[in-house]
């Protein structure tokens, strides 16, 4: 994690000098020192495997919920023509999921706080 709020960043994977609105940041408000094309872009390219979701939850320190993850996931297929280039940064799930998961009713949940609630939930299902 960087350890000062910048207005730029050097994007760590295509080296290019981005500016808001082109980085993510974490839920402290520091920037993420890969931009937001690159991340949305190697979601994209792996078919929003579910662990590499996992794995940018993680590092944003957002519970992974699969159901609400699936809601942003399915938007962004009815929605977006995944065959057109940089469809990857229209209605992006991850961009839509972060934001969502830093609204008040789930900014003070955390990567591991999400695996505890997942388990809780299935405890607690009916049926
Ligand atoms: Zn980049």
């Amino acid at each position: 994690m960087n350890t000062k709020k910048t207005k730029f960043i050097n994007c760590k994977k295509c080296n290019k000098i981005i500016k808001d609105p082109g980085v993510l940041h974490y839920k402290n408000g520091y920037p993420c020192l890969i931009c937001k094309a690159c991340i949305y872009k190697e979601l994209f390219d792996n078919d929003y495997n579910e662990s590499l979701v996992k794995k940018w939850c993680k590092e944003f320190d957002i519970p992974f919920l699969e159901e609400e993850w699936n809601r942003f996931l399915n938007l962004a297929k009815e929605k977006v023509d995944f065959s057109e280039p940089f469809a990857y940064m229209h209605i992006p799930p991850f961009g839509k999921y972060l934001a969502y998961m830093k609204l008040h009713d789930w900014i003070n949940f955390t990567y591991e706080d999400g695996i505890e609630l997942t388990k809780w939930r299935e405890e607690h299902e009916e049926n």
